[in-house]
């Protein structure tokens, strides 16, 4: 069982940390693609994204990363927004924390990002503690920040040699690391879920869903997924095409 609209009162019972929708003020709609990225259905996702000129956020499985970097790197040139969503897809209710944590860690390495989405949505509320108090977001927002940095003291270092050593540098990067500020990691739930995951779901009902309940604001949950494919495939298009002709831009998060 699952629910296509959030009630009120589910968003109630969780932390009020946890990112539901954004502002009704805007005529905006937050695309979200989950559980990527994978050959075909991803790029396929991008090129319809570009289609509408629609901007998006993807929660990225870390395995999934790590198979398939081309399309990562595809992802942040088209400039979509990334999202951690663990290294292998975990469940926080069956998890103990630190394992949980660990697992988010992993996936941080390869997404350097200040978005997290549990995946199915489950998590404990020490969970969304250790997480949201943990310094894993982006330097100043920019993504990279620290390393670029990082990459000018080393090449200062190779003309002064002599006089700075490597000590000194790894000393430089950290205070540079220790003076900036993080950005505090956001945990975004969404407001719409698509049900494209739902095998016994017809793409006619999916699309439908999605339209019905979708408004200004809203984050929208669908899947670059296999499983999701038969529904994604007939809905996005269909969707975007609407929104666009009801003045609606899609943005990242
Ligand atoms: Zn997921």
């Amino acid at each position: 069982m699952y629910l296509i609209k959030t009630p009120l009162l589910l968003k109630k019972l969780y932390p009020n940390s946890l990112i539901w929708n954004k502002s009704r003020a805007d005529k905006s709609i937050f695309l979200t693609f989950d559980d990527g990225p994978i050959p075909i259905v991803t790029p396929w996702v991008l090129k319809t994204l570009k289609n509408f000129n629609a901007k998006a956020t993807f929660f990225c499985i870390g395995q999934n990363i790590n198979k398939n970097k081309d399309i990562f790197l595809q992802l942040k040139a088209d400039g979509h927004a990334i999202g951690n969503h663990t290294y292998n897809h975990l469940r926080g209710w069956d998890t103990r924390d630190n394992d949980y944590l660990d697992n988010f860690k992993q996936c941080q390495q390869l997404t350097q990002t200040n978005l997290f989405r549990p995946p199915y949505g489950r998590i404990k509320k020490s969970q969304i503690r250790m997480i949201v108090n943990g310094e894993w977001g982006m330097v100043n927002g920019e993504e990279g920040m620290v390393n670029s940095e990082k990459g000018n003291l080393e090449q200062e270092s190779k003309t002064q040699i002599e006089e700075q050593s490597v000590l000194n540098l790894t000393s430089c990067v950290s205070h540079l690391k220790n003076n900036m500020p993080l950005l505090k990691t956001k945990i975004i739930m969404w407001d719409v879920l698509s049900g494209d995951f739902d095998i016994n779901l017809s793409p006619e009902k999916c699309l439908k869903n999605v339209l019905k309940h979708t408004e200004n604001g809203s984050i929208v949950v669908f899947h670059d997924s296999l499983k999701a494919w038969d529904r994604l495939s007939y809905t996005l298009p269909k969707a975007l095409a609407y929104w666009t002709k009801e003045g609606y831009t899609f943005k990242t998060l």
